[in-house]
């Protein structure tokens, strides 16, 4: 076996009943095209290429690239290089993204795909602490931005844990898969630019309130006609109250 490298967070599947638990969770359509985002050696790929004839790679490691490239069919391209450096056109050219994500850039890669409007699915799996803040409940400290920020355009989904031996090496965290649905709830009503600016401004400093947090867009007064507590934190509020300051925010500019 290849050794791991660190630098690009390898640690790869080697638990076939959690290889069938994902490609299971996976809903396949002739008309959809897929990436698969760090094949690796190919672990989840060979299960993909089962499913569906419309299957790309990107995968940063030429090692990795060298070992894919006797496996993979002729239906799929590998695309060379840091997922993090294709531009909107690339990606707007998928559907469905998916992978096993290099734990080190985990949430960067899920903001990426916030504002590429024809990705509708990403199945990832990513550290559990990242996918417990991706469904965070109200009221908890899971409840952050990358809950809202992401709420705002897919609705967010823990599939399953996956516990560290599944994976060679084992990472020193428990996994999670995660299913992200892309929904058009809030976009009609405020931009995704306007209500970002209320939830950086809102979760600034964590222990501080929301009256010291948002004092340079409202004061008391708004608070009372918003109907909201000054004295709440940002972990507090809903995605619907964020909606609602945002919507007052702009109205009242
Ligand atoms: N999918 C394989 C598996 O499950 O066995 C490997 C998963 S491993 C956690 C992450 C993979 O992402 C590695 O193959 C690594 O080389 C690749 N990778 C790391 N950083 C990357 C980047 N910036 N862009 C594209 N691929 C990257």
């Amino acid at each position: 076996m290849v050794k791991a490298k660190k630098k690009f967070g390898q640690n790869f599947l080697i638990d076939s009943q959690i290889i069938k638990l994902i490609v299971d969770e996976i809903k396949f359509s002739d008309t959809n095209k897929y990436l698969e985002i760090g094949p690796g050696m190919g672990a989840l790929t060979s299960e993909l290429q089962k499913k569906t004839k419309n299957l790309d790679l990107i995968e940063i490691d030429p090692d990795m690239i060298k070992i894919l490239r006797a496996k993979i069919n002729d239906n799929t391209q590998i695309f060379e290089g840091d997922v993090l450096g294709f531009d909107d056109n690339f990606f707007e050219g998928y559907n469905v993204v998916l992978g096993n994500l290099p734990y080190y850039i985990a949430t960067e890669i899920i903001f990426r795909f916030i504002t590429i409007s024809n990705v509708n699915t990403l199945y990832f799996m990513v550290q559990k602490e990242v996918a417990d803040r991706l469904v965070g409940k109200m009221g908890t400290k899971e409840n952050s931005i990358l809950t809202n920020l992401v709420g705002f355009n897919f609705r967010t989904e823990k599939c399953f844990d996956i516990k560290p031996e599944s994976f060679d090496p084992a990472p020193k965290v428990t996994s999670s898969f995660i299913k992200l649905t892309r929904h058009k709830d809030y976009v009609n009503e405020i931009t995704y630019a306007d209500f970002k600016r209320i939830i950086k401004e809102s979760f600034k400093f964590k222990r501080k309130n929301l009256k010291n947090n948002l004092k340079n867009i409202l004061n008391l007064n708004d608070f009372e006609n918003l109907e909201i507590l000054p004295t709440n934190r940002a972990e507090d509020l809903s995605i619907e109250d964020f909606i609602k300051i945002t919507k007052y925010m702009i109205s009242n500019a």
